[in-house]
């Protein structure tokens, strides 16, 4: 490897070593990162690599609220706001227990790359907090909200940061900060957090985007072997917001979901997710109760494997992870490989573990795609939001999605050309991460050195 890389590896290493998920992807981006790094010795000496994987912000707060039963809790919120070179911060929250400082760094390095791959100016971050949203009533999660943004509020604005939504946090999450935020700084500035509902100044398409986004991204990968997404067969792992946009544009276009697997086991629908009632009935699961998916196979009269994840499974095209990180480790991945299948389309952020990452790339038929580029949807539409706040329109489901596939197409075939370019071959894993770390360096080269 390059020795400007390793040397910045194995600082980062030793400088961080109790955070294994953010140690994850430093390694997986640089060591994508070499032809780049050899072709512009210049990087080096403006320490652009030591600079790109140290925050330029972090904060981490108290967050305390109390519950319906007049007892006080105190939780940890985080803000790490990675680089903001391209634009303002930008980038999800998330609630989830599993929430840390490296989860959030990890969050928040990948996001700088796939927001500079969107092609719009828009830097990145990631926030979150340890607090846990399943079974809280809807005023503790007010509550709780109210209280995150409280100290939150002074650390973003639309020029500075805009929050948005991810796991735990949606469309009613999203609602209660803004409305805090609008209450403390006394102004309606819709741009400051954006996945609003579409009354309060959000953009039509946004719960919808990342997934349309991943499914525009797949037709690209399919048009490129000469194939159609029409009759096509994908199993997945997640039915979260994402996956459930997954299902509802396969559906459209043709395609079916045979399997989506939940923290409870996985579903086999041989019909697929194939009607509008089966696509709400998910929503409504998911939203009386987001660990068990086994609902779907009763009232629909399909097979609930308990307690395993649909990977290995041969009667499909397409395999997409759409549930956490590292839900598919080296195990899984040779299932995966043996199956046959051809496809492998991250989505949620850092699904595969590096070496799993690897094994699937070595292997001669299939092809694998990132998440970085293929859930870049989503803070596309985030950011179009903002435009839309920006200029004090809202614009049409037709305009949103036009572009919205034109972003998804541009951020494909940029991929295959830089790797072409540097003699990579079809990667489209080191292609994106090289599109992505090109664009952020050339800002920050041209910005100076800080
Ligand atoms: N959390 C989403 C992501 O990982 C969306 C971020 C946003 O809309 O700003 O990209």
């Amino acid at each position: 490897m390059n020795k400007y890389i390793e040397r910045v590896l194995a600082d980062t290493k030793a400088k961080n070593a109790n955070e294994p998920e953010f140690l994850q992807t430093v390694e997986e981006v640089l060591s994508s990162l070499e032809p780049v790094i050899n072709a512009h010795p210049e990087y080096e000496k403006a320490a652009l690599l030591e600079r790109m994987v140290e925050p330029e912000r972090t904060v981490e707060f108290r967050v305390t609220w109390m519950d319906d039963n007049g007892e006080w809790h105190v939780n940890r919120g985080y803000r790490v706001q990675y680089n903001a070179a391209l634009g303002p911060y930008k980038g999800g929250i998330r609630f989830d227990p599993s929430v840390n400082l490296s989860i959030v760094k990890f969050l928040g390095f990948e996001q700088v790359f796939k927001d500079a791959m969107t092609g719009l100016p828009i830097g990145g971050a990631k926030g979150g907090s340890d607090f846990d949203p399943r079974g809280r009533s809807d005023a503790e999660v007010m509550r709780f909200c109210q209280a995150f943004m409280t100290e939150l509020y002074r650390h973003i604005g639309q020029d500075i940061d805009c929050p948005a939504g991810d796991l735990g946090v949606g469309g009613r999450e999203i609602g209660y900060m803004y409305g805090q935020y609008r209450r403390i700084v006394g102004a309606a500035e819709f741009g400051a957090v954006s996945g609003k509902a579409v009354c309060t100044g959000g953009s039509i398409l946004r719960p919808e985007a990342t997934g349309f986004g991943a499914v525009y991204y797949l037709v690209e990968a399919l048009k490129h072997d000469g194939e159609d997404i029409k009759g096509k067969r994908i199993a997945m792992s997640g039915y979260g917001n994402v996956g459930w946009g997954i299902m509802k544009k396969c559906h459209q276009l043709g395609a079916k979901v045979l399997y989506f697997a939940g923290p409870d086991g996985y579903i086999h629908d041989p019909d697929g997710v194939d009607t509008e009632e089966k696509l709400n009935f998910i929503l409504e699961m998911r939203a009386k109760d987001p660990m068990h998916c086994k609902p779907y196979a009763e009232k629909f009269g399909c097979e609930f494997v308990p307690n395993e994840k649909c990977w290995g499974v041969k009667d499909v095209d397409i395999y997409m992870p759409a549930a956490t990180q590292n839900d598919v480790n080296l195990e899984s991945a040779k299932k995966i490989a043996e199956s046959g299948v051809k496809y492998y389309i991250e989505v949620a952020n850092m699904p595969t573990t590096n070496e799993a990452l690897e094994f699937l790339k070595s292997q001669k038929h299939m092809v694998v795609a990132p998440s970085k580029a293929v859930n870049a949807g989503g803070v596309s539409v985030s950011e179009l939001e903002m435009a839309q706040n920006a200029e004090r329109l809202y614009w049409s489901a037709e305009e949103v999605d036009a572009k919205l596939q034109t972003i998804m197409k541009n951020i494909y075939n940029n991929s295959v050309e830089v790797a072409e370019r540097y003699g990579l071959g079809y990667d489209l894993v080191a292609g994106a991460n090289i599109v992505g770390f090109q664009k952020v360096a050339d800002a920050m080269m041209a910005q100076g050195i800080f």
